[in-house]
């Protein structure tokens, strides 16, 4: 009855005032949202996504985002349909064809490439080389002990082609719904040596993301803690798998402005040119 006559229900006021020191100004967070200017991971329906890649591309723009890069997964990950050698060369072919329609947005070619259980990447040396952006990220083995997931993340952070650590927990805080009906527990984080995979991403230049799916807040706030702390560069990212959750960038801020996070480290800050030639690098 308080909302609806227009008032903030006293409840609310209480648990805001109560809890004020542990909630970010919400200006704060709005203003480190206007410094992003495009997104480093999303997907469409070439993989596990569920639009078409103008469709995500146009929300981008309706966000006003000056790039988006296009993720999606890697072969190995048959689950989400990830994209054979061959599908994303024609993936390709399609990126480029929409840059020419929607310029002056930019529409980054890329992909989740999945670390397999050596470290190495799930796609060719060839290829991860062609494309902007590469996002490594583990799915599978994700209760494996802790010194063999310290290797494997290590020897993908230190690949040259990697550009970001993806979700580097794997966690899922709440149980969510996949396709025939299929439903994910909620499962708690890989064990790593956080530190040194940490350490690992300043020597070689690969971005720690931050992710905004509401589902993950990877990586969890005492280790994006410790990543600010030894001085990592962040890529705050949505994991979009639909243009509506284009719009999730909000809570990788939020988490971000908690942590102390400078914009000028966060590398989807920075304009295209800049953005492509730290990748390249
Ligand atoms: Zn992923
Ligand atoms: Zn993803």
């Amino acid at each position: 009855m308080q909302a609806h006559a227009g008032e903030v229900p006293e409840y609310l006021a209480r648990l805001e005032e109560t809890h004020a020191e542990l909630v970010p100004l919400a200006d704060d967070v709005a203003e480190f949202r206007a410094t992003l200017r495009g997104d480093l991971h999303t997907h469409s329906d070439w993989s596990d996504g569920g639009s078409p890649i103008r469709e995500m591309a146009e929300a981008a723009i309706g966000l006003g985002h000056e790039y988006m890069a296009l993720t999606d997964h890697s072969p190995r990950l048959t689950v989400a349909n990830g994209l054979t050698a061959e599908r994303l060369e024609r993936q390709l072919d399609v990126v480029a064809e929409l840059n020419e329609e929607l310029r002056p947005f930019r529409l980054l070619t890329g992909i989740e490439c999945d670390i397999h259980l050596d470290g190495t990447l799930d796609q060719t040396d060839e290829l991860l080389g062609r494309l902007d952006v590469v996002v490594a990220s583990v799915h599978s083995d994700l209760r494996a002990e802790s010194a063999a997931m310290t290797e494997r993340m290590l020897a993908a952070v230190a690949n040259p082609h990697t550009d970001v650590l993806g979700h580097c927990t794997g966690r899922l805080l709440v149980p969510r719904e996949q396709r025939e009906g299929r439903r994910q527990r909620p499962r708690p984080e890989s064990a790593f040596d956080a530190e040194a995979v940490f350490s690992a991403c300043v020597e070689h230049g690969t971005a720690v993301e931050i992710n905004s799916r509401p589902e993950r807040l990877d990586p969890p706030l005492r280790l994006l803690a410790l990543a600010v702390e030894l001085g990592c560069s962040f890529a705050i990212d949505t994991d979009a798998h639909a243009p509506g959750q284009l719009d999730w960038q909000g809570n990788g801020c939020e988490r971000a402005v908690e942590t102390g996070v400078d914009p000028d480290r966060v590398v989807n800050t920075w304009s295209a040119d800049e953005l492509l030639e730290w990748t390249a690098g």
